[in-house]
């Protein structure tokens, strides 16, 4: 760190960098949905392959060539059906999913001489009306006075709890936030999820009935594992990754240094985008999806410089190419095989960062900073285990859980991003929260 920087590299984060209609503008629908003439065209370009590849890459496994064959005929109501019996988040997951790895990777249409059908947009054109009607597809099978304890209310959780519902059982959410969803309410970008749609798409999952919420409520802080699995038949763990990584340099703790996810967190929460300190030149340190948000955000936002540095290339970046490019063109200058060394600091506050290339060690440049981002990945903590810690095997500070999400520990199951071997991704989140749900089901009926 370095405490004498010159005075010219004074720092200018300030909020209100561009007027607010352009911000609101800049944070407008990624992919506005398909007109209804649109999706049938799309939908007319599947071939409805027998042994849909599409359906395979999903993690959810939902019936592509199905819910295309319903838009098709206009049963809209019957391809949403399709959609959300095996992925309840299929509203949330039509805008999030990077299908150009997943089901639009796999479309056999995807050549280079032509393109994938349009999979996840033709999702949203089949679930959108469902979300904005209220309409539930889905009851509940006459009760079996089984409990459930679900810990945390994110995509894992609430997929968990709604599978469980449907199957007549009684799930309770713990969840230490004031708002359900998760990452789909505090961390997706703002311009994949417009108009709320997080809180209402959680106000659909509980509508089923038989879920019951307790916010402000933590395991390890309010509640242990082991009054859990006292007082319910069976428990899920959905409690994402709270912790972030660090930088390992001295200084992170001085103003300016931030963790991307927290940024991100205040801006899908502010009421009023335009009053956030915003720096003029940011730093985002990080190749993966977090890392692409928080700059593509700050540019909309109105920083005039922002430039994302990774320590190595771009193939080998967790951001799809898709992605990459994406924040190219949205103004965001990509530096690769790159560590930072140092924090450069200017009266307590960072003024740039020293890179140094992890192709030539020794040769080191600077990048002049108001505001440096670190979006190098979230880490599991693993304090609401802590009393049960020696049971619940972990690796690598993730939960071992079996093919049915079973944990080592008797009667706890467990999905999403605190799973060891998961993709941290919504769409695996909710697959794994189902999987555990039709797993404890077999377990209670059994019991
Ligand atoms: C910035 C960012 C952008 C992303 N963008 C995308 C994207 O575009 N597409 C995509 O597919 N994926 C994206 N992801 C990944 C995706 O959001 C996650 O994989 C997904 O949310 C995981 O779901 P989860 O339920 O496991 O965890 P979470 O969504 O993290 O939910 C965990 C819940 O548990 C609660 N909790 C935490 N501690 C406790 C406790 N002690 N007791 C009880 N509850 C607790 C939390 O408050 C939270 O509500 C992104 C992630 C980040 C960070
Ligand atoms: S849930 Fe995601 S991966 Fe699965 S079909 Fe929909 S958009 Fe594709």
């Amino acid at each position: 760190m370095n405490s004498d920087e010159p005075a010219s590299k004074a720092s200018d984060v300030r909020p209100g960098r561009l007027p607010e209609e352009q911000i609101t503008a800049n944070l407008s629908d990624m992919h506005p949905p398909l007109t209804p003439s649109e999706a049938i065209i799309d939908a007319d370009r599947c071939y409805f392959c027998y042994d849909a590849p599409c359906t395979t890459a999903c993690p959810t496994g939902i019936d592509i060539p199905g819910f295309i064959q319903k838009i098709r005929s206009g049963n809209i109501k019957g391809s949403a059906h399709t959609i959300l019996s095996e992925n309840i988040m299929g509203g949330m997951c039509a805008r999030v999913c990077p299908t150009e790895v997943l089901c639009e990777d796999a479309c056999v249409r995807n050549t280079h001489k032509d393109r994938p059908v349009r999979i996840g947009l033709l999702q949203r054109y089949a679930t959108d009306p469902i979300f904005e009607t209220n309409t539930q597809l889905f009851g509940r099978a006459p009760a079996t006075g089984h409990r459930i304890a679900i810990v945390g209310g994110g995509p894992a959780g609430l997929s968990c709890a709604h599978r469980l519902a449907m199957l007549g059982h009684a799930a309770t959410v713990f969840e230490p936030m004031d708002k359900l969803g998760g990452l789909n309410e505090y961390g997706i970008a703002a311009y994949k999820t417009v108009n709320d749609f997080a809180a209402r798409e959680v106000d659909y999952i509980l509508g089923i009935g038989g879920i019951e919420v307790r916010t402000g409520v933590g395991l390890g802080k309010d509640v242990s594992l082991g009054e859990l699995r006292k007082e319910f038949d069976a428990v899920f763990l959905g409690f994402g990754l709270a912790g972030v990584n660090g930088l390992g340099l001295d200084g992170e703790q001085v103003e300016g240094v931030a963790n991307a996810v927290d940024y991100i967190a205040a801006l899908r929460q502010a009421p009023d985008k335009a009053s956030l300190p915003v720096g003029r030149r940011v730093v985002v340190i990080g190749g993966g999806m977090t890392a692409i948000d928080i700059a593509v955000q700050s540019k909309a936002l109105g920083a005039e410089q922002v430039t994302m540095v990774y320590r190595r290339g771009q193939e080998q970046m967790n951001a799809s190419r898709y992605e990459q490019e994406f924040a190219q063109v949205r103004g965001v200058s990509l530096r690769l095989w790159s560590k930072p060394r140092r924090l450069l600091v200017n009266a307590g506050r960072v003024s740039g960062v020293e890179f140094e290339s992890t192709q030539t060690p020794g040769e080191t440049y600077v990048l002049d900073a108001d505001v440096v981002f670190k979006a190098i990945g979230q880490k599991m903590l693993s304090d609401p285990l802590r009393e049960s810690a020696e049971i619940v095997e972990l690796k690598q500070d993730r939960i071992v859980v079996d093919e049915e999400r079973r944990t080592s520990l008797a009667g706890v199951w467990a999905g999403g991003d605190c799973v060891f071997g998961g993709e941290d991704l919504t769409v695996s989140a909710v697959q794994d929260g189902k999987v555990a749900a039709l797993s404890i089901h077999k377990f209670l009926l059994g019991k």
